[in-house]
């Protein structure tokens, strides 16, 4: 069966953020790119005929970081009709595929760029979201099936990790063999082209990877609801995986897979024996990295209710020295929300709370683009949080502590599983709350948000996702249809 933990191949080695030299090196190479305008549109394996290009801005300022044209209904149907399987040989696609790698990292500075821009991503965030990508594309190119491709895999990737994920479900795909139609989120299409022409240029042929983008409403539906169509990589909200589950049950074969990554509402519990410092951190990182804009982020923290007032009162000083600011800069910790609708929906969640009194700790945000303050609301418990909030608002609640079992049900009872965090020196609750909690990654003593190719295989349960887990050994084999090898011989 697959090796389980020790992946043979090593993880990018990113950038050391602590090192100036680096940082300096980082500068050099976004430098060029600061005001450049970047023009997105579909690459088709023939000639694409889109709609008239339309502005992406940026969420920071709201300045044009570039334009993009989306698939007309007749680019879809080329797209459909030219997919073809990439038919190389094994050895040849596992090239190809960590040949694209190194073209991300040769060209990490126009990538930081697009990511800040576009995105709204730090520098630290931008790194991470690198490494991760070009992890994705080695690992499964470490990994190539035996089995034949589904066929034809309809990639739809989300705004919060426009590379990463963008990257990692279409080279799961392609390393299986499949052709690929892979539809970026509305908000971040410059970054998926860039990425799909690096892959190009690195060999992946144009009838194998095709990039449709395009609104969910329409390119999302016709990519998930044609019968030529055999599987679909998602990741976004669960109402969303719903609705795809829905189109592929009535229009593709019963066979098709579906592998969605969606929503969470992810939970710590930080008990009297947890070290108040290294909770603080983990909480600030979970909650806040990204502008919480991560499925993994910390939405509902658990505080047995005699360290309470002391951890809160840290935690209050440590939001105190969050940076909110253009995210292009180092000096800056969290960037804007990804846009003015995310905004909106976001503080109409802390008004809410507001009027109940129930605000704990609120900052002030910059003006000029979509940024919300990091904020903290006191709950009950889990159960009064009714809907994943996609931004970086924390929710505290207190428990005692012959309440944990009760605890650890409520958590359940949300119905997703996709992060968990517990911060406790006793080693029996570890083994204790771990068997109980439904969660598909559990971090004791840390953050709960950055999973890591190959060692932390990222995906949840329930309502959070299908599975197999992204970055895992089992991710591939849903790319492939092994019954259409026994059938043929
Ligand atoms: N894999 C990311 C993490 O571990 C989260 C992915 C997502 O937000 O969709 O933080």
């Amino acid at each position: 069966g697959p090796e389980l933990y020790a992946p043979e191949r090593p993880n990018s080695k990113g950038f050391d953020l602590g090192h100036a030299p680096t940082l300096a090196r980082i500068e050099e190479a976004r430098a060029p790119w600061r005001g450049h305008q970047w023009q997105a549109a579909p690459l088709l394996a023939g000639d694409a005929q889109p709609e008239a290009a339309k502005d992406v801005t940026s969420p920071t300022d709201q300045s044009v970081v570039g334009t993009v044209s989306q698939c007309s209904p007749e680019d879809i149907e080329l797209a459909l009709a030219l997919a073809d399987p990439w038919d190389a040989s094994a050895a040849e696609r596992a090239a190809i595929l960590n040949k694209a790698a190194d073209l991300y990292e040769e060209n990490f500075g126009e990538l930081f760029a697009i990511l800040a821009r576009e995105a709204g991503k730090t520098i630290p965030d931008a790194v991470a979201e690198l490494r991760e990508a070009v992890d994705f594309l080695r690992y499964y190119a470490a990994r190539i099936p035996s089995d034949p491709p589904a066929g034809i895999f309809s990639c739809i990737s989300p705004w919060n990790f426009p590379l990463a994920i963008f990257t990692g479900q279409v080279s799961a795909a392609l390393a299986a063999g499949n052709a690929v139609l892979a539809k970026p989120a509305d908000q971040t299409p410059l970054i998926a082209h860039r990425a799909v022409q690096l892959m190009h240029e690195a060999g992946v042929p144009r009838s194998a990877m095709q990039l449709v983008p395009g609104r969910g409403s329409v390119v999302g539906a016709a990519i998930t609801s044609d019968p030529r169509v055999n599987g679909v990589a998602f990741t976004g909200s669960t109402a969303t995986a719903l609705r795809i589950r829905k189109a592929m049950a009535e229009n593709l074969q019963p066979g098709a897979p579906l592998i969605a990554e969606t929503g969470g509402l992810n939970a710590m519990i930080v008990d009297s024996t947890a070290l108040p410092e290294q909770a603080v951190q983990a909480v600030i990182e979970s909650a806040f990295q990204s502008a919480g804009q991560r499925c993994s982020a910390l939405r509902c923290l658990y505080l047995q209710d005699d360290i309470a007032d002391n951890v809160l009162k840290m935690l209050k000083g440590a939001m105190d020295c969050l940076n909110l600011d253009d995210p292009w800069h180092l000096s800056t910790d969290s960037g804007p929300v990804i846009d003015e609708g995310a905004r909106a929906g976001i503080l109409a969640h802390i008004d809410k709370a507001r009027s109940e009194g129930r605000v704990l700790k609120e900052m002030r945000a910059p003006q000029g683009g979509t940024f919300v303050a990091p904020t903290m609301i006191e709950v009950p418990g889990i159960s009064a949080l009714e809907e994943e909030i996609f931004g970086p608002v924390l929710h505290v609640a207190r428990f005692k502590s012959q309440d944990l079992d009760k605890v650890i049900s409520d958590i359940n009872a949300t119905g997703y599983g996709l992060t968990f965090g517990l911060h406790t020196r006793i080693d029996d609750r570890v083994q204790h709350v771990c068997d109980r909690v439904h969660a598909g990654n559990i971090y004791v003593n840390r953050n709960q948000i950055g999973a890591i190719v190959g060692s932390q295989p990222f995906g949840g349960e329930g309502l959070s996702g299908t599975g197999p887990k992204a970055g895992g050994p089992f991710y591939l084999s849903r790319f492939c249809a092994p019954d259409r090898q026994s059938s043929s011989g």
